[in-house]
């Protein structure tokens, strides 16, 4: 069983690791992001509480993302573990999860600011299915379509715009580094650096983790 929190800047590499590590060891990627954004997609009454929330101009609380994340991991079908992706983004939800949880290891890929946005505003998403890739690090095998599902549909988020970007590296320096801090003094957390191709970053990952003797394919 491996239990890991990813952390990292948006932008870092932390979608595209997590989904190596979860085909080569068989976990299960919980993105907190991806569940938010599928129930907006699907229009479910979760979505419609997180529009009223946003629509005065309210963080979405804790409280909310926590329920989210225990009701996430109670439906238990990560029999060989997880890596959990979006949570803790501050120090209260990381205390919350370090009381209700244990966990083996926090992941950092640590990546310049600089280089943050200039990956950001090149990233792509798949519409269709989610996946995640970059049109200078990561390009789809064939411009403009899926390599996962085939969609056409591959969008840049609203929020990858150098503005909204920067914004959002600051929010992550102030609310989410506290969290990380809080990891580290707890000793869980392993370093890579993320500005460097991605089969360099996931090697140092499972070195870091000790991971090679459970690898399963790939
Ligand atoms: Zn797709």
């Amino acid at each position: 069983m491996h239990k890991y929190v990813i952390m990292g800047m948006p932008g870092c590499g932390k979608g595209t690791q997590s989904e190596i590590m979860c085909q080569r060891f068989n976990l299960v990627h919980i993105s907190v992001g991806d569940i938010l954004r599928w129930n907006i997609k699907n229009h479910t009454k979760l979505a419609a509480r997180i529009k009223r929330l946003m629509s005065t101009g309210r963080l979405i609380p804790d409280e909310f993302v926590e329920k989210i994340v225990q009701g996430r991991l109670q439906e238990h079908d990560w029999n060989y573990g997880f890596i959990l992706d979006g949570f803790p983004r501050n120090e209260n939800q990381a205390e919350f999860f370090l009381e209700s949880y244990d966990i083996d290891a926090v992941i950092y890929i640590d990546v310049p600011s600089e280089l943050i946005v200039e990956r950001l505003s090149s990233r792509r998403v798949c519409a269709n299915c989610n996946a995640t890739y970059n049109l200078k690090s990561h390009p789809p095998q064939q411009t403009g379509v899926c390599d996962a599902c085939g969609s056409r549909d591959l969008v840049k988020r609203p929020d990858d715009h150098e503005t909204a970007i920067r914004e959002r590296l600051l929010d992550y320096e102030e609310k989410t580094l506290p969290a990380l801090n809080l990891f580290r003094r707890k000793e869980l957390v392993i370093t890579v650096r993320g500005d460097r191709p991605i089969t360099e970053v996931q090697a140092d990952i499972q070195r870091d983790l000790n991971l090679a003797k459970y690898r399963i394919k790939g």
